[in-house]
């Protein structure tokens, strides 16, 4: 069994290698050839953990495992980030277990992954302002990643704790993009291409305030009871995501069913767009929306990314179970 560290896993995956592996895993989920199974999340009733497992199987790239994990509020303090996970990886054709995975950083990779596809495949070609609602970890992979699919100008942001911003700015003036904290109304105004990723309860982002051609990538809303846009936004958009199951009951999209201002039907999963099955976009005036849930086959795509190029460089233990 090889076993591969949070070092080694930001060494060995790259931003495009998890692009690579989150967007074949879409395709793949589309065709029939992947599944997630159903998840499982509890409080756990100590330390006011929330614990739980996204496990899958990509049949096309040979990939079953689970991810087990969660999140710890008081970790701050103990020089730990909130959320904490690890990805097992199994042998589709005997059960045996194949690689101990640490899933801190490929979280971050992978869900930056997931909102960049979705730029690529959905996002106006001419965009050139990107706006981010949020500025928590997430935020400054989501940045980084995102500024690789369009020829971006400038970054314009908001945050509900603005005291965040100035480490988000700091990831852009590194990338060498100006950089502007704006209220929600403007970046709604000046946003091609805007980011939502935020633990919000209720709507950040109101529906006049996006002008049309704009895409979405809402990438906070994971559980149920979250939410970080207008429903009426789903409404007037083109809905994408990458599951629809979770997109209707735990995404972003929960709330847009829920009221009765979208069907289930109206949600298109963003493999079809991958797999060509599906236009996207049509026209440049359409407001295209990614319900970005996060998915266990995302999780085992870049772990098993992790694993081989460890194992090929040398850089993975090994350990026998
Ligand atoms: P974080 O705790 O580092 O940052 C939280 C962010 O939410 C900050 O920008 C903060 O200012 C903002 N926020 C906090 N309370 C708010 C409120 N009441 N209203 C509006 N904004 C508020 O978290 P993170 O690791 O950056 O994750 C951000 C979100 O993304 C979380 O909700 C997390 O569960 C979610 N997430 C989703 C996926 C996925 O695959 N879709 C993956 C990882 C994380």
């Amino acid at each position: 069994m090889l076993i591969v560290s949070e070092e080694t896993c930001r060494e060995v995956v790259g931003r495009a290698d998890a692009f690579a592996a989150v967007e074949q895993v879409f395709a793949a989920m589309a065709r029939g050839d992947a599944y997630n199974f159903p998840v499982v999340r509890e409080a756990i009733g100590w330390a006011d953990a929330l614990y739980g497992f996204k496990s899958g199987f990509d049949k096309a790239g040979q990939t079953l495992g689970v991810k087990s994990g969660g999140y710890w509020p008081h970790n701050g303090g103990k020089g730990l980030t909130n959320h904490q996970s690890t990805v097992f990886l199994f042998d589709p054709d005997t059960g045996r277990c194949t690689a101990l995975v640490a899933g801190n950083y490929l979280t971050a990779a992978r869900t930056a992954a997931s909102s960049a596809v979705s730029i690529a495949h959905l996002a106006r070609k001419d965009a050139k302002v990107l706006g981010m609602l949020g500025a928590g970890h997430q935020a400054g992979f989501q940045l980084r990643a995102a500024v690789e699919q369009r020829d971006f100008e400038k970054v314009v942001a908001w945050n509900y704790h603005p005291e965040m911003l100035p480490t988000l700015q700091a990831v852009a003036e590194e990338i060498g993009l100006p950089f502007e904290a704006v209220d929600r109304e403007r970046l709604g105004a000046e946003a091609d291409v805007i980011i939502t990723i935020s633990s919000a309860f209720e709507p950040q982002l109101m529906r006049d305030w996006i002008k049309p051609g704009t895409h979405l990538a809402c990438m906070g809303t994971d559980t149920k009871g979250k939410q970080e846009v207008d429903p009426a936004l789903l409404a007037a958009a083109s809905v994408f995501t990458d599951e629809v199951a979770q997109s209707i009951s735990i995404g972003e999209a929960q709330h847009a069913v829920a009221a009765g201002l979208i069907e289930e039907a109206a949600v298109t999963p963003i493999g079809a767009v991958i797999a060509g099955e599906h236009p996207g976009r049509t026209s440049d005036d359409e407001i295209t929306l990614f319900d970005g849930t996060g998915v266990g086959l995302q999780d085992l795509a870049v772990a098993a990314v992790a694993a081989r190029e460890a194992e090929r460089l040398g850089k993975a233990q090994t350990a026998t179970l």
